[in-house]
């Protein structure tokens, strides 16, 4: 099913996992996937290296599993670092799974990895996509401005671009300040900005996130947000709660705004991940 039609007549939920390390287990990854289909999400999306240590095929694989389990996947395509040729393989293979959603990016660019140079941007990527097959497109925006853009208006004219080119939806980057989502999206909407857009939320529930968040995250942290992690950072009991809360009020606030979905990084964390599908089954409808 294109994820597109779910936002027609609801808050669309869904739920972001990441492949495991090579290393880890892939049964800790279905584990965690037979968790989250019991909690009823829209779809669940895959992450995909941008090229480098992660292993793609085990995407595919992820994405494979979700859509066995009745649940709609989606799986993430970043560009940069891929020639069109792997791109139209990496196309035929998730056609050939039965996978129809994916979430075209054009990756973060690493100083280790030169581009390939044949996409620039995510839209070059979406143009591509449509060419090859009836697949349903989401692109990624960023309510506190994406770091290559000078200015939020500047990378919301590229936003735009990104939708004329058939982008179908669009997911947030995470954000701890709602009123940074609402004035993004009025001035989105403003420009013309006028598909499905979900909010991206990530809760915080351990030191090591938190140090992450600090050091490269670029989304603001407000004050009510750095009250809890400092008071809470050495207690992981009371801070994995606070954590919960705190996404829990976010995901409040937006649906009561009328957002059109919420995305939940999951970090691949089921028991996080039922606590909050628990706290606002209600104003999901789940
Ligand atoms: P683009 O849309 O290409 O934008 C990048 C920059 O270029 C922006 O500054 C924008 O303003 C500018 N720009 C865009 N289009 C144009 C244009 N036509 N002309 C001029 N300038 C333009 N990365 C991964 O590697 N794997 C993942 O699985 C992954 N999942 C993600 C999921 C979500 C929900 C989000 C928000 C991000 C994800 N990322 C992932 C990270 C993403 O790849 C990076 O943020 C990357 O730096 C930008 O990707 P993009 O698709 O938004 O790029």
């Amino acid at each position: 099913m294109h994820i597109k039609d779910k936002f027609k007549d609801k808050t669309v939920f869904s739920f972001e996992v990441f492949p495991p390390k090579k290393s880890s287990s892939i049964d800790v990854i279905y584990n965690t996937l037979d968790e989250l289909r019991n909690l009823k999400p829209d779809f669940i999306s895959v992450t995909f290296s941008a090229g480098g240590s992660c292993n793609n095929a085990l995407a595919c694989d992820i994405a494979s599993r979700i859509k066995e389990s009745g649940v709609t996947p989606m799986i993430h395509l970043p560009c940069i670092n891929y020639t069109k040729q792997e791109i139209t393989e990496t196309l035929t293979e998730i056609k050939s799974r039965g996978i129809e959603n994916i979430l075209a990016l054009r990756g973060d660019i690493n100083p280790d990895i030169p581009p390939k140079k044949e996409f620039l941007h995510a839209s070059d990527l979406i143009t591509f996509i449509k060419q090859q097959g009836d697949f349903d497109i989401a692109g990624a925006c960023y309510p506190e401005c994406h770091p290559d853009a000078h200015t939020l208006e500047e990378d919301i004219q590229n936003l735009k671009i990104k939708v004329e080119a058939g982008a179908d939806h669009l997911i947030s980057q995470l954000f701890f300040d709602n009123s940074s989502f609402y004035e993004f999206l009025w001035k989105a909407r403003a420009a013309g900005v006028n598909v499905p857009i979900e909010a991206g939320i990530m809760p915080v529930v351990n030191k090591k996130q938190i140090e992450r968040m600090v050091t490269t995250c670029g989304a603001s942290l407000p004050k009510k947000f750095v009250k809890i992690m400092q008071r809470f950072e050495h207690n992981p009991d009371a801070l994995r709660d606070a954590g919960i809360a705190y996404a829990v009020n976010q995901i409040v606030d937006l649906t009561a705004s009328g957002v059109d979905g919420i995305h939940l990084y999951t970090m691949n964390n089921a028991y996080v991940a039922r606590k909050i599908s628990e706290a606002v089954s209600g104003i999901l409808g789940l």
